[in-house]
């Protein structure tokens, strides 16, 4: 039987390969239901592709042109609800969540209790709320399984080792944009430079988050809470081929790494055949030709974002969300050529620094203080500028 997959946040980067991968492997999958936040052409034209019947905007305002735009017999709501609402339908196996920033907690959460699979590209779900996550997984039958390459590969190469066999795991960094680009002259670095990804292609959010490493230090974190792992064992590594995806380091020694091309489909492909593997539409390495592999230590002076995870992960509570929230803030302002790529990390450090730290015992405790390093980080910026 086919497995059933609802995939929220489907017009971005991500969202786009997670389509691709579901027409490709269509004699496996059904798509149930495809959800954006307002880019209901995108959805219109996917669910013709893929025949799905249900679709939901986030954004309520474009409701009435995304009925206009959707095929015949196909139902459609808006709201944060109908995401929600989606992600629980009681004839979905998948929920695939790909949507940038910090929509996909509530549904997550919901289709956690749900117990569905999710396969998570939201970083920010176990960032704000890991602990709370891990609470819900605990409880139910719900599982995740990483689609960030990163976590992919850990999850890969853990392949269910029990947490005390391994001694630590290595998360590779591409470097980013301004990785050959001296310390002293990241404050010239304009949107633009910091939009030209050496490996990756991918959204506009992430990829400056890559150049100033505020990506890594995300992942850091997440990788923190979806191992459970303490801070001292988990590295992170320059490698700027982006062709191991990440490591696991065990206690006798050994290290497995999981390799592909770097190219997002992997990983989705995975977390939804997992535990299968299946033969798709992706193209093999070939070693001959493959080249070197380097790697080099990060350089925690020039992108202090590395340092504020760890800070981040080892306090916990609601450190991580904040960590999460003033970058969206300083991010917003970067792009808007406000404040320069360095003041991103002073504004991060400064909201967190001025936090003080709360246990997650519910989910309205990340919310709120996401809300509030929102406007700290607002703040921040104007005296800035
Ligand atoms: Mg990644």
């Amino acid at each position: 039987m086919k497995k059933r997959v609802v995939v929220l946040g489907s017009s971005g980067s991500i969202g786009k390969n997670t389509v691709r991968v579901l027409a490709e492997l269509s004699d496996r999958f059904e798509t149930v239901g495809l959800a954006a936040n307002t880019s209901v052409e995108v959805l219109a034209e996917q669910a013709r592709k893929l025949n799905c019947k249900h679709l939901a905007a986030a954004d309520e305002r474009v409701l009435t042109k995304l009925k206009s735009l959707a095929p015949e017999g196909c139902r459609c709501s808006a709201g944060a609800e109908a995401l929600v609402e989606m992600a629980c339908r009681s004839d979905v196996d998948i929920v695939v969540c790909a949507i940038v920033g910090t929509g996909g907690l509530l549904p997550v959460m919901a289709a956690l209790k749900a117990n569905k699979r999710i396969a998570l590209a939201s970083k920010e779900v176990m960032v704000m709320a890991g602990e709370l996550v891990n609470a819900q997984l605990d409880a139910g039958h719900g599982e995740i399984i990483p689609v960030d390459s990163e976590h992919s590969a850990i999850f890969q190469c853990m392949d269910g080792c029990a947490a005390a066999s391994i001694n630590k795991l290595i998360i590779t960094a591409s470097g980013g944009a301004f990785r050959d680009w001296k310390a002293g002259d990241l404050h010239k670095a304009t949107w633009r430079d910091a939009l030209k990804h050496p490996v990756w292609s991918m959204g506009a959010k992430i990829t400056i988050d890559s150049a100033t490493l505020m990506n890594k230090a995300l992942e850091i974190v997440e990788a923190g809470r979806l191992f459970r792992m303490d801070a001292d064992k988990i590295d992170v590594v320059i490698h700027p081929q982006s062709l191991v995806h990440s490591m696991v380091e065990f206690v006798d020694g050994s290290v497995i790494a999981q390799l592909s091309h770097p190219n997002m489909r992997y990983a989705i492909q995975y977390a939804m055949t997992y535990p299968q593997r299946v033969n798709g539409a992706l193209d093999k390495l070939d070693f001959r030709t493959l080249g070197k592999l380097e790697f080099a230590a990060p350089d925690f002076d020039k992108y202090p974002s590395l340092g504020m995870a760890y800070t981040a992960l080892r306090a916990g509570g609601t450190l991580p969300a904040v960590m999460n929230a003033a970058n969206e803030v300083a991010v917003t302002a970067f792009c808007k050529e406000k404040i320069t790529l360095p003041q991103i990390w002073q504004c991060v450090a400064e909201v967190m620094a001025k936090h003080d730290v709360q246990q997650l015992d519910r989910l309205e405790t990340a919310i709120n203080a996401d809300r509030e390093a929102r406007i700290k980080a607002e703040e921040f910026i104007k005296k800035l500028i």
